[in-house]
């Protein structure tokens, strides 16, 4: 029988403190409910007494139509307590620091008064009729036989759940399943973790901790969260759905709701994921090397542990100097080229070539570099760019105005943005949008040469709805046309390798 864990998501709190993040009342709200529809069972939503916007956001959290239960964090203190339930909140995380570190240097009190503190705020709670949820902060360096004596204290009194927070991350896996056991022995309640990734280890010591008997986990989306920030909700998710366990574990996340809440939180609270990162990172299923993209051609299974479907996700190939026959045969054939064997060898050297200058090479130049083996002259165009202005000054927000021609169509439409780049891009995609929803996911510009007269090189990715991405590149004098070149370029790659991918589905 598979074991249920519960998944308590503390982005909106926890995941608030990454330095440099705040959100406004409104965009709280929204990421709960995006939070709510991703499947989690609880959702911390701040700490109601910190500030009016706070306390306006929970509130609004609290009273919205969400099925997840809503949790506010408070010290035990009674103006604490007070504060979540003029938010509305029927559920309280009371928190007091129980390790002589804290206890000494912070609180000034010593172990018996943080106890009576402890005891005092629990039973507050619950005469007025709240959920607790106990956490010991900075438990695991905590006297082990002191955090026992707080945990069974606070049970006594009422407290609904234990939670065992990892502060500063300073556990290792041993450790925290030993606490969680102990923990359950005292107080016989449901444990939840909290867990910080100070050493990396936030996930493993989550897992160890529901090993040992936690029913629930404290984690937040990216794993965002004060310094090197807390469990992550999709790693932790998956590796209990995928890895190997003597217990079979499931949560109620709808995994394949994760990549795209990944990118929604990441945009929102403007922390960016990095390349790396498990599961939501850019390159979690991407394959360069000649090996590993012949391996995932043959069967998907010898280089990607789950399949990229199973979190929202697409794979993708990418070729430079590592890269193989087969991969660059398999791009080309997204986009109905098939080059002969001898011409494939060609085309790789000239992408080697380019791989060793310390080059990338985008969709486009695979592309170019095939038209020019094969003698083909250009590759099919769907969108041509007829028409374009753009002004820009000061005192007046920049304006674009652009023609296209789509498959033998005019489209014309104006736009404002940011600047002429942002301008120009918005009013292409004012047409594109709405003919082949096409975005962009990413734009880097770099200066060649220096000088006023320098070229400038514009890398961006591009992706439609269904999660098909080209990547293109352009070079020349002036930003704003290379940009919208590369544009172009990228949304012509798209829409090919949309409506050949249709037609071998036989749409
Ligand atoms: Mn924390």
């Amino acid at each position: 029988m598979a074991m249920k864990v519960r998944i308590f998501d503390t982005t909106l709190r926890d995941g608030e403190q990454t330095p440099g993040v705040a959100l406004t009342p409104e965009q709280k709200l929204a990421i709960a409910q995006k939070l709510d529809t991703l499947g989690v069972d609880a959702i911390e939503a701040g700490f109601p007494i910190v500030s009016d916007g706070e306390m306006k956001a929970i509130k609004s959290i609290a009273a919205a139509n969400i099925r997840a239960e809503i949790c506010g964090l408070a010290r035990t203190e009674k103006k604490d307590i007070d504060a979540a339930i003029s938010a509305g909140l029927k559920y309280v995380h009371t928190f007091i620091a129980t390790s002589d570190i804290h206890l000494k240097y912070k609180l000034k009190i010593t172990r018996e008064q943080a106890l009576a503190k402890a005891i005092e705020a629990v039973q507050y709670a619950k005469s007025l009729g709240l959920q607790v949820e106990f956490s010991a902060e900075d438990a695991t360096r905590t006297d082990r036989d002191f955090l026992k004596k707080i945990f069974k204290a606070v049970s006594e009194v009422g407290a609904d759940r234990i939670d065992i927070p990892d502060t500063v991350g300073y556990s290792t896996p041993e450790y925290l399943a030993a606490i969680t056991k102990d923990t359950i022995e005292a107080t016989h309640l449901p444990v939840s973790v909290h867990c910080h990734n100070d050493f990396g280890l936030a996930v493993a010591n989550t897992i160890s901790a529901i090993q040992a008997g936690a029913q629930c986990a404290h984690v937040t989306i990216n794993g965002i969260g004060e310094r090197a920030g807390n469990a992550s909700l999709e790693e932790l998710v998956m590796s209990l759905q995928c890895l190997q366990f003597d217990t079979k574990y499931e949560t109620n996340i709808d995994t394949k709701l994760l990549y795209e809440t990944s990118r929604y939180i990441s945009k929102i609270v403007g922390v960016q994921v990095q390349p790396n990162k498990a599961i939501v990172g850019e390159n979690a299923f991407g394959h360069e090397s000649g090996i590993h993209t012949h391996g995932v051609l043959s069967n998907p299974l010898t280089y990607e542990p789950i399949s990229p479907e199973l979190v929202g996700r697409t794979r993708w190939f990418q070729v430079g100097k590592h890269a193989g026959a087969h991969g660059v045969a398999a791009m080309l054939e997204e986009y109905g080229i098939q080059p002969t064997k001898e011409q494939t060898y060609q085309i790789l050297g000239r992408v080697k070539k380019l791989g060793d200058q310390g080059k990338h090479v985008t969709d486009v130049e695979l592309l170019a570099i095939a038209g020019e083996v094969m003698q083909q002259q250009g590759l099919r165009r769907l969108v041509h760019l007829t028409g374009f202005s753009v002004s820009t000054g000061i005192g007046n927000m920049p304006y674009a105005f652009v023609k296209l021609n789509i498959e033998g169509k005019d489209f014309i439409s104006t736009d404002y943005g940011v600047g002429p780049v942002d301008a120009s891009i918005n009013a292409i995609q004012k047409i594109t949008g709405e003919i082949a929803k096409v975005r962009i996911k990413d734009y880097r510009l770099d200066s060649i040469s220096g000088g006023s007269e320098a070229l400038c090189e514009v890398t961006i990715k591009v992706e439609d709805a269904y999660g098909n991405q080209a990547s293109a590149k352009s070079i020349g004098e002036d930003i704003v046309i290379t940009s919208v070149q590369a544009m172009i370029d990228g949304i012509n790659r798209i829409m090919l390798k949309n409506i050949l991918k249709q037609k071998n589905l036989g749409h």
